[in-house]
């Protein structure tokens, strides 16, 4: 059987450079490697949605922009299906039957939805100290279960994505292992696709929190200005012991070094600072001591914006024609669906509620009449 790549985004805001390393970089170099049969990108506005239910204006204004970030960061029409997740609908009927393969107590036990209900502040008490949402709607609750219909739904072998995403791809494997077991082995287990690197992992926010999150307000965008990446980069946060220069600093938990880990390669010493041959020889004099952050920063900010200059004149190029745009998601969606279908298909067949397929209406007829003229 062949390889088939699904993942996505929400489009809850432009794609930043936390999205770039952990998954986006990736799918590019394996939609263009040749070794997938097919690769299928979604923009989850479902399950966006399903914690922005009062914000659906800003769902939509933000399909496009995803869109276009796909597109300018090497995502290519011809090569990758790019569709819209609510378009498809039979990715919620497939939702809807995956629920039944799922207790309430093993999602409550997903690490990821834990953490995501802690920092959306949904919280059921009665306590009004702190800011409260209000309760968790049922819809975010189950996503895990509506990220199991869309792996499955395309059949998927491989899911490129960051390391929060871990959790969600167990849930989706043990789905199929359970429909598999209870109804008949037509559903695919995923593989999970990390990026090697461990700094590419988890980016963290420019403000050296954990992870670089639109939500967080933590972020370098694709589509930001080149003198917008060069603020950001300089009012990082770096080594609070590393007072003067000629102090010892600490490369670990050092934003400015984490992006240089997911960013740098050996060729950008010799374009910007010939005075180093490779990250190691860098990171050992900021270790020793008598490296200024300033100087850091500003080689970090010439290897950035070689990396986004590129999307950055591909992103103005597309956004001057916004109908091509919508258009390669109109035929992306469609041509999704049709898979989709053909899945669910599979899955009713199973599932012994496929009534209405005609050599399933022969057996029963068959059945019946010879049940009530017996
Ligand atoms: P939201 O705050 O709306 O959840 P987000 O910034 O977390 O947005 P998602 O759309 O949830 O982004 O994530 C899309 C993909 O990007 C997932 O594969 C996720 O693992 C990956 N990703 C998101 N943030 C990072 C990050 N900081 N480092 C590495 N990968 C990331
Ligand atoms: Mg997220």
């Amino acid at each position: 059987m062949g390889k088939i790549i699904l993942t996505g985004d929400r489009p809850t805001g432009r794609l930043h450079i936390g999205h770039y390393v952990g998954s986006l970089r990736r799918r590019v170099e394996l939609q263009n490697s040749g070794e997938f049969d097919k690769v299928y990108i979604m923009i989850a506005d479902a399950q966006a949605l399903t914690d922005n239910a009062d914000n659906p204006e800003k769902v939509r204004q933000n399909i496009v922009e995803v869109a276009l970030d796909y597109m300018s960061a090497g995502l290519d029409p011809s090569k990758s299906t790019l569709f819209i997740q609510s378009q498809v609908s039979e990715l919620t009927e497939l939702t809807f039957y995956y629920m039944d393969l799922v207790t309430v107590q093993r999602l409550q036990r997903n690490p990821t939805v834990k953490q995501e209900i802690q920092l959306r502040g949904y919280s059921d008490s009665a306590d009004s100290s702190r800011e409260n949402r209000g309760g968790i709607p049922v819809g975010f609750f189950c996503y895990p279960i509506s990220q199991a219909a869309d792996i499955t739904a395309f059949k998927a072998t491989t899911v490129p994505v960051g390391e929060d995403q871990e959790p969600m791809i167990e849930q989706t494997r043990e789905i199929v292992r359970k429909f598999n077991a209870t109804y008949a082995p037509v559903l695919v287990e995923p593989e999970i696709l990390l990026p090697d690197n461990e700094a590419c992992r988890r980016l963290p926010g420019t403000d050296g929190k954990a992870k670089m999150s639109k939500s967080l307000g933590n972020c370098i965008y694709l589509a930001d200005s080149e003198e917008e990446v060069r603020k950001k980069v300089m009012g990082m946060y770096t080594d609070p012991l590393h007072v003067q220069v000629s102090d010892p600093g600490h490369v670990e938990g050092n934003t400015v070094f984490t992006y240089l880990d997911a960013f740098c390669r050996k060729e950008h010493f010799a374009e910007f600072w010939p005075e180093y041959d490779s990250l190691d020889a860098l990171k050992d004099h900021y270790r020793r001591g008598g490296l200024g952050d300033v100087k850091v920063k500003r080689f970090l900010n010439s290897v950035l914006q070689s990396e986004l200059a590129p999307i950055r004149a591909r992103r103005r190029e597309l956004e001057k024609d916004i109908p091509y745009v919508y258009e390669v998601l109109r035929k992306g969606s469609e041509a999704a669906r049709e898979v989709a279908a053909q899945t669910l298909s599979d899955v009713k067949r199973a599932m012994r509620i496929n009534y209405f397929d005609a050599e399933e209406l022969a057996d029963l007829t068959g059945c019946q009449t010879a049940k009530y003229s017996g």
